[in-house]
Protein backbone atom coordinates (compact mmCIF):
# COMPACT_ATOMS: atom_id res chain seq x y z
CA UNK A 1 0.00 0.00 0.00
CA UNK A 2 2.81 2.51 -1.02
CA UNK A 3 1.48 5.99 -1.65
CA UNK A 4 3.32 7.57 -4.60
CA UNK A 5 5.19 10.48 -3.37
CA UNK A 6 7.65 11.89 -0.78
CA UNK A 7 7.06 12.57 2.35
CA UNK A 8 8.69 15.00 5.62
CA UNK A 9 9.29 13.50 8.87
CA UNK A 10 9.04 16.03 12.06
CA UNK A 11 11.98 13.68 13.17
CA UNK A 12 13.14 14.68 17.03
CA UNK A 13 14.67 11.04 17.65
CA UNK A 14 12.41 10.10 20.34
CA UNK A 15 9.60 6.89 20.42
CA UNK A 16 6.95 8.58 18.68
CA UNK A 17 8.95 10.01 16.29
CA UNK A 18 10.85 7.39 15.09
CA UNK A 19 7.90 5.16 15.27
CA UNK A 20 6.48 7.70 12.54
CA UNK A 21 9.69 7.68 10.55
CA UNK A 22 8.96 4.00 9.88
CA UNK A 23 5.07 4.90 8.96
CA UNK A 24 6.34 7.02 6.72
CA UNK A 25 8.90 4.55 5.04
CA UNK A 26 6.43 1.58 4.48
CA UNK A 27 4.12 4.28 3.08
CA UNK A 28 5.78 6.30 0.99
CA UNK A 29 8.73 6.56 -2.05
CA UNK A 30 11.14 9.08 -0.67
CA UNK A 31 11.61 9.91 2.94
CA UNK A 32 13.29 12.94 4.10
CA UNK A 33 13.61 14.05 8.04
CA UNK A 34 13.67 17.45 9.48
CA UNK A 35 14.75 17.90 13.52
CA UNK A 36 14.84 20.92 15.40
CA UNK A 37 17.74 22.55 17.50
CA UNK A 38 16.27 24.79 20.20
CA UNK A 39 18.66 24.75 22.85
CA UNK A 40 16.11 21.89 24.41
CA UNK A 41 17.86 20.32 27.69
CA UNK A 42 17.29 16.96 26.24
CA UNK A 43 19.48 17.84 23.60
CA UNK A 44 20.56 14.22 23.71
CA UNK A 45 17.33 13.40 22.02
CA UNK A 46 18.40 15.23 18.83
CA UNK A 47 21.91 13.21 19.02
CA UNK A 48 20.04 10.48 19.00
CA UNK A 49 18.76 10.67 15.32
CA UNK A 50 21.65 10.02 13.87
CA UNK A 51 22.25 6.57 15.19
CA UNK A 52 18.64 5.77 14.40
CA UNK A 53 18.85 7.17 10.83
CA UNK A 54 21.81 4.72 10.19
CA UNK A 55 20.03 1.43 12.74
CA UNK A 56 17.26 1.72 10.07
CA UNK A 57 19.29 1.64 7.04
CA UNK A 58 21.49 -1.00 7.93
CA UNK A 59 18.39 -3.62 9.47
CA UNK A 60 16.07 -2.36 6.74
CA UNK A 61 17.79 -2.11 3.50
CA UNK A 62 13.78 -1.72 1.54
CA UNK A 63 13.54 1.34 3.88
CA UNK A 64 17.25 2.81 3.55
CA UNK A 65 17.07 2.94 -0.51
CA UNK A 66 13.85 5.48 0.82
CA UNK A 67 15.41 7.27 3.23
CA UNK A 68 16.67 10.72 1.75
CA UNK A 69 18.53 13.59 3.64
CA UNK A 70 18.24 14.66 6.78
CA UNK A 71 17.29 18.82 7.55
CA UNK A 72 18.21 20.64 10.99
CA UNK A 73 16.89 23.29 11.50
CA UNK A 74 18.90 25.92 14.04
CA UNK A 75 15.36 27.23 16.22
CA UNK A 76 17.37 29.20 18.87
CA UNK A 77 14.97 31.55 19.40
CA UNK A 78 12.15 29.24 21.50
CA UNK A 79 14.54 29.36 24.18
CA UNK A 80 14.19 32.91 24.61
CA UNK A 81 10.63 32.64 24.64
CA UNK A 82 9.98 29.74 26.97
CA UNK A 83 8.80 30.31 30.48
CA UNK A 84 12.30 29.50 31.88
CA UNK A 85 14.02 32.64 29.89
CA UNK A 86 10.94 34.91 30.67
CA UNK A 87 10.59 34.26 34.18
CA UNK A 88 14.24 34.70 35.06
CA UNK A 89 14.01 31.04 36.22
CA UNK A 90 16.30 28.17 35.35
CA UNK A 91 15.08 25.44 37.10
CA UNK A 92 13.23 23.00 34.98
CA UNK A 93 9.58 22.06 36.79
CA UNK A 94 6.81 20.33 35.56
CA UNK A 95 3.65 22.30 35.28
CA UNK A 96 0.07 20.79 36.78
CA UNK A 97 -0.58 19.87 32.92
CA UNK A 98 2.42 17.73 32.85
CA UNK A 99 4.82 19.84 30.32
CA UNK A 100 8.24 21.17 31.73
CA UNK A 101 8.46 24.93 31.78
CA UNK A 102 10.65 24.18 29.02
CA UNK A 103 8.02 24.13 26.93
CA UNK A 104 7.51 26.70 24.53
CA UNK A 105 3.46 27.19 23.21
CA UNK A 106 2.52 26.39 20.18
CA UNK A 107 5.94 24.79 19.32
CA UNK A 108 4.11 22.66 16.76
CA UNK A 109 2.92 25.33 14.86
CA UNK A 110 6.06 26.37 14.30
CA UNK A 111 7.78 23.36 13.84
CA UNK A 112 4.94 22.23 10.57
CA UNK A 113 5.38 25.68 9.45
CA UNK A 114 9.17 25.55 9.10
CA UNK A 115 8.73 22.23 7.88
CA UNK A 116 6.37 23.06 5.32
CA UNK A 117 8.62 25.71 3.95
CA UNK A 118 11.15 23.42 3.69
CA UNK A 119 8.85 20.29 1.87
CA UNK A 120 7.89 23.83 -0.89
CA UNK A 121 11.43 23.87 -1.83
CA UNK A 122 12.05 19.76 -1.98
CA UNK A 123 8.55 19.04 -3.60
CA UNK A 124 7.46 17.13 -0.91
CA UNK A 125 3.79 16.75 -0.52
CA UNK A 126 3.22 15.20 3.26
CA UNK A 127 4.56 15.94 6.72
CA UNK A 128 4.39 13.50 8.96
CA UNK A 129 4.22 14.12 13.04
CA UNK A 130 3.75 12.14 16.26
CA UNK A 131 1.06 14.15 17.66
CA UNK A 132 -0.98 12.64 19.85
CA UNK A 133 -4.65 13.30 21.31
CA UNK A 134 -4.15 9.87 23.54
CA UNK A 135 -1.31 10.43 25.83
CA UNK A 136 -0.98 14.35 25.55
CA UNK A 137 -4.20 15.79 25.96
CA UNK A 138 -2.56 18.71 27.59
CA UNK A 139 -0.83 20.08 24.53
CA UNK A 140 -2.98 22.06 22.51
CA UNK A 141 -0.87 22.42 19.65
CA UNK A 142 -1.25 18.39 19.27
CA UNK A 143 -4.39 18.00 18.57
CA UNK A 144 -6.33 16.43 15.42
CA UNK A 145 -8.70 20.20 15.05
CA UNK A 146 -5.50 22.47 15.21
CA UNK A 147 -3.44 20.06 13.03
CA UNK A 148 -6.33 19.49 10.51
CA UNK A 149 -7.01 23.35 10.40
CA UNK A 150 -3.07 24.25 9.99
CA UNK A 151 -3.25 21.49 7.04
CA UNK A 152 -5.90 23.85 5.25
CA UNK A 153 -4.11 26.99 6.31
CA UNK A 154 -0.39 25.55 4.91
CA UNK A 155 -1.80 24.38 1.60
CA UNK A 156 -4.12 28.31 1.20
CA UNK A 157 -0.43 29.73 2.43
CA UNK A 158 1.85 28.30 0.02
CA UNK A 159 -0.82 27.38 -2.55
CA UNK A 160 0.53 24.37 -2.98
CA UNK A 161 -1.39 21.16 -1.71
CA UNK A 162 0.03 19.98 1.87
CA UNK A 163 -1.16 16.73 3.90
CA UNK A 164 -0.52 16.62 7.63
CA UNK A 165 -0.35 12.83 8.52
CA UNK A 166 -0.49 12.12 12.67
CA UNK A 167 -0.55 8.16 12.60
CA UNK A 168 -0.07 8.01 16.11
CA UNK A 169 -3.12 10.89 17.09
CA UNK A 170 -5.68 8.18 18.43
CA UNK A 171 -3.25 5.49 19.91
CA UNK A 172 -1.36 5.30 22.98
CA UNK A 173 1.78 4.25 23.87
CA UNK A 174 1.10 0.59 24.12
CA UNK A 175 -0.27 0.39 20.47
CA UNK A 176 2.40 2.40 19.15
CA UNK A 177 4.87 -0.12 20.48
CA UNK A 178 2.72 -2.28 18.71
CA UNK A 179 2.44 0.03 15.71
CA UNK A 180 6.12 -0.48 15.40
CA UNK A 181 6.02 -4.54 15.73
CA UNK A 182 3.80 -4.81 12.83
CA UNK A 183 5.78 -2.64 10.65
CA UNK A 184 9.74 -3.92 11.48
CA UNK A 185 9.22 -6.63 13.62
CA UNK A 186 11.74 -7.51 16.59
CA UNK A 187 14.51 -5.49 15.28
CA UNK A 188 12.15 -2.27 15.03
CA UNK A 189 10.94 -2.55 18.65
CA UNK A 190 15.22 -3.31 19.73
CA UNK A 191 16.01 -0.24 17.46
CA UNK A 192 13.47 2.46 19.07
CA UNK A 193 13.59 0.86 22.65
CA UNK A 194 17.79 1.32 22.83
CA UNK A 195 18.37 4.06 20.48
CA UNK A 196 15.13 6.74 20.86
CA UNK A 197 14.73 9.21 23.78
CA UNK A 198 12.24 10.55 25.75
CA UNK A 199 13.66 11.91 28.95
CA UNK A 200 12.49 15.72 29.56
CA UNK A 201 15.88 15.82 31.71
CA UNK A 202 18.12 14.04 28.75
CA UNK A 203 19.32 11.39 31.30
CA UNK A 204 20.89 8.49 29.31
CA UNK A 205 22.85 6.66 32.33
CA UNK A 206 20.57 4.03 32.65
CA UNK A 207 18.68 1.34 30.14
CA UNK A 208 15.62 0.28 31.33
CA UNK A 209 13.21 -2.54 30.19
CA UNK A 210 11.49 0.47 27.95
CA UNK A 211 14.49 2.34 27.48
CA UNK A 212 17.50 5.00 28.78
CA UNK A 213 15.74 7.67 30.77
CA UNK A 214 15.70 9.00 34.64
CA UNK A 215 12.57 6.92 35.00
CA UNK A 216 10.67 9.66 37.13
CA UNK A 217 9.71 12.38 34.88
CA UNK A 218 6.05 12.57 33.18
CA UNK A 219 8.12 11.58 29.77
CA UNK A 220 9.54 8.54 31.73
CA UNK A 221 6.65 7.62 33.17
CA UNK A 222 4.36 7.54 30.23
CA UNK A 223 6.98 5.87 28.21
CA UNK A 224 7.13 3.19 30.92
CA UNK A 225 3.68 2.87 31.31
CA UNK A 226 3.46 2.15 27.89
CA UNK A 227 6.42 -0.61 27.32
CA UNK A 228 4.55 -2.49 31.03
CA UNK A 229 1.22 -2.27 28.67
CA UNK A 230 2.92 -3.74 25.54
CA UNK A 231 4.34 -6.42 27.22
CA UNK A 232 1.58 -7.66 28.98
CA UNK A 233 -0.29 -8.28 25.74
ZN1 LIG B 1 12.96 11.19 32.45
Amino acid sequence: MTTPGSALVLFSGGQDSTACLAWALDRFDHVETIGFDYGQRHRVELDCRDAIRDGIANSFPHWGKKLGRDHTLPLGALKSISDTALTGESEIRFQSNGLPNTFVPGRNLLFFTFAAAIAYRRGIKHLVGGMCETDYSGYPDCRDDTLKSLQVTLSLGMDNRTVIHTPLMWIDKAATWRLTEELGGPALVELIRTETHSCYLGDRRRLHPWGYGCGTCPACALRAEGWRKYRAG
